[in-house]
């Protein structure tokens, strides 16, 4: 075999901005509301739990944003991220489509999330602040938030749901060991949390519930910002070195993509692979198919309504203009706990509103089977969120197969599922279920 299936760049290549999908919205995104007076917030609204550099970002059109010297350091410990050909995988689907995957799981934290951890620890460094609090789900991103500050000597506290902090302990034992303290959530060190497992001592919380408790720690602490891990617009500019670099990787590759697909839980990663494409889409007229992928049990895009709503579900954040299934809805346990988010971010639900993007739902047996083929196929154990996107992936090769017609297909390979293989357990022992 001679074709090339890797194709890398070098450190140099490191996109030097972030790409601000802001800046090409036809439409302009509507502003985050006070939930009092319904007009829109200022910047002066956040400043309680984010410090102004951040908040700037997050109002900020301009198109392009320079990264910090001292960031792209860092991102330069695991980027550029190769991009693969699936070519094993095509073979066993019998496909005429090519398969490509950007791989973001060999970052320290083994996702994409560190795209975002490392810049938002160095704004709040430059801004003074002395520790961050936060939530996890499956604890992914707070095991990126605590390497982050680590690395930049902040303090970190995460407040991770309980279910994943009961049943998944190793990621846990990787935010100790970058330093952070970790609670369950809801945990008796917030009011909020001590509300609730009063009315429910087993509780199995919920990433809407953690938000407001990391939130409510970082008022009542002096020194402390609050940092969240997807769904904000600063947060999807950061991931957009991820689509950046593919489009550099697809040129080496010599292809133009049909299809690009990102698995959605509050659609950063989605962002990251996405957006730059649809800048293309809207400057350069390329039809490029976007699809977001989420499960069917936590379908905020293709089941829930556009409207705004909270972020969380004590009703603290501004509303935002969103896809949601309310911010009171409680996901059930479904293995993929990254993806367990009521809300979609503000820019990926614009997006889709706008006809940029499409959305498809897959209940997690579907995903589990197309899991354990890419790994039986091109070897690496996807991690279950972006194993959403492989499924998608898997039926747009299939469809190809069925047209007899080559179809060039992306998708983002958000992490590794190493730290997920219990999941992979209850898979293999038929023990999933569907709603
Ligand atoms: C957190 C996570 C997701 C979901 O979050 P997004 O903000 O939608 O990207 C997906 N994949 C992995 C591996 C994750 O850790």
């Amino acid at each position: 075999m001679s074709t090339s299936t890797r194709f890398t760049l070098t450190q140099k290549q490191i996109p030097t901005h972030w790409y601000n999908l802001l800046a090409d919205f036809p439409k302009p995104l509507p502003p985050p509301l006070h939930p009092g007076t319904k007009q829109p917030v200022g910047p002066d609204a956040l400043a309680a739990i984010f410090p102004e550099n951040l908040i700037r970002q997050e109002v900020c059109t301009d198109r392009w944003v320079e990264i910090p010297e001292e960031v792209r350091d860092i991102y330069a410990l695991w980027r550029p991220t190769p991009l693969l050909r699936a070519v094993r995988l095509e073979k066993a689907l019998q496909t005429p489509a090519h398969i490509y995957y950007k791989y973001e799981g060999g970052s320290p934290a083994g996702s994409h999330k560190p795209n975002t951890a490392v810049p938002q620890a160095y704004y709040n460094k430059q801004a003074g602040t002395k520790r961050l609090a936060t939530e996890t789900g499956a604890g992914q991103w707070g095991s990126s938030l605590a390497l982050a500050c680590r690395l930049f000597g902040l303090e970190c506290t995460v407040y991770m749901v309980r279910v994943s902090f009961d049943h998944k302990p190793y990621r846990k034992m990787m935010m100790q060991t970058w330093g952070a303290e970790v609670f369950a959530s809801p945990s008796n060190r917030t009011e909020f949390g001590r509300k609730l497992l009063k009315e429910d001592p087993k509780c199995p919380g919920s990433l809407g519930i953690a938000i407001s408790e990391a939130v409510e720690d970082t008022v009542k602490t002096p020194g402390t910002k609050y940092a969240l891990g997807s769904v904000l617009n600063h947060v999807c500019l950061h991931q957009s070195v991820i689509g950046q670099e593919t489009i550099q990787q697809m040129e080496l590759a010599g292809e133009e993509p049909d299809v690009i697909i990102g698995c959605v839980g509050g659609g950063s990663n989605f962002a990251g692979i996405a957006f730059p494409f649809i800048h293309q889409k809207i400057t350069a007229g390329k039809k490029y198919r976007i699809v977001a992928v989420e499960p069917s049990s936590c379908a905020s895009m293709t089941k829930g309504e556009l409207r705004y709503d909270f972020g969380d579900t004590a009703q603290t954040t501004p509303l935002m203009w969103m896809h949601t299934l309310g911010h009171d809805f409680i996901p059930p346990t479904i293995h993929a706990g990254g993806l367990r988010y009521h809300g979609m971010a503000p820019m990926v639900s614009h997006a889709h509103d706008l006809g940029l993007v499409d959305a498809v739902a897959y209940p997690q047996t579907k995903v589990f089977e197309a899991a354990v083929l890419f790994a039986r196929t091109e070897g690496i154990i996807p991690a279950p969120e972006s194993s959403h996107a492989i499924r998608a992936a898997v039926d747009e090769a299939l469809a190809a197969r069925q047209e007899g017609k080559k179809r060039v297909i992306v998708f983002n390979l958000s992490g590794h599922g190493m730290l997920d293989l219990s999941s992979y357990d209850a898979y293999l022992a038929g023990q999933l279920t569907d709603e």
